[in-house]
């Protein structure tokens, strides 16, 4: 059974435990639709799927801050199966090694398409860019909205929760503002 098939099974076994009618032309390809919905939104799980990074030389010796910001992307919490979703915000300061900036967004949605959890996700993020760039510094806020707090549960609609991953250079409180700012004022422009 492939795993179209697979999951296909199982999610109609559950239909018919909650007495839904699977001959209801509504309901009737459901099960399909979701298998193949959830192996699109689980892609970052197959490790042939993790982005190729393109890396250059710092051939100008640019010693600064890259920031990209609202990045937006799309999960699902590891806890519930329940999406959580919102912007993430990477930098770096390179050494001797820069990205292609696509490629920092691409990493964003290859964490984030798995079952995850908002910390862990951030940590990855900031982990990658150390194992790919070796900068010297990097950071990553993620703000993000979770569903399984507005529809259930504490049931607290329009909540962000925020968590940063913070390494090298951006442990220093300038480094870190520096960014900070650039965000917030962004999000003022
Ligand atoms: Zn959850």
């Amino acid at each position: 059974m492939d795993k179209i098939e697979s999951i296909g099974y199982h999610i109609s076994e559950i239909m018919k435990v909650l007495n839904l009618d699977l001959t209801d032309p509504n309901l009737r390809d459901t099960p399909r639709r979701f298998a193949k919905m959830y192996l699109e939104i689980f892609q970052g799980l197959e490790v042939k799927n993790e982005p190729d990074i393109t890396v250059f030389p710092n051939e100008d010796g640019f010693d600064s801050m890259v920031a990209m910001t609202d990045i937006t992307f799309y999960s699902m919490c590891a806890h519930h199966l329940l999406p959580f979703w919102g912007r993430a915000h990477v930098a770096y300061i390179p050494t001797d090694k820069i990205v292609g900036l696509s490629k920092l967004a691409r990493m964003v949605e290859y964490y984030a398409r798995r079952p995850q959890i908002q910390e862990r996700m951030t940590q990855q993020i900031a982990e990658y860019l150390e194992k790919e760039l070796s900068p010297l510094g990097a950071m990553v806020v993620v703000d993000a909205r979770h569903l399984c707090m507005e529809m259930r549960g504490v049931e607290k609609p329009g909540t962000w929760t925020t968590t940063s991953a913070v390494r090298g250079a951006f442990q220093k409180r300038d480094a870190r503002e520096e960014f900070l700012e650039l965000m917030i004022r962004k999000r003022e422009a």
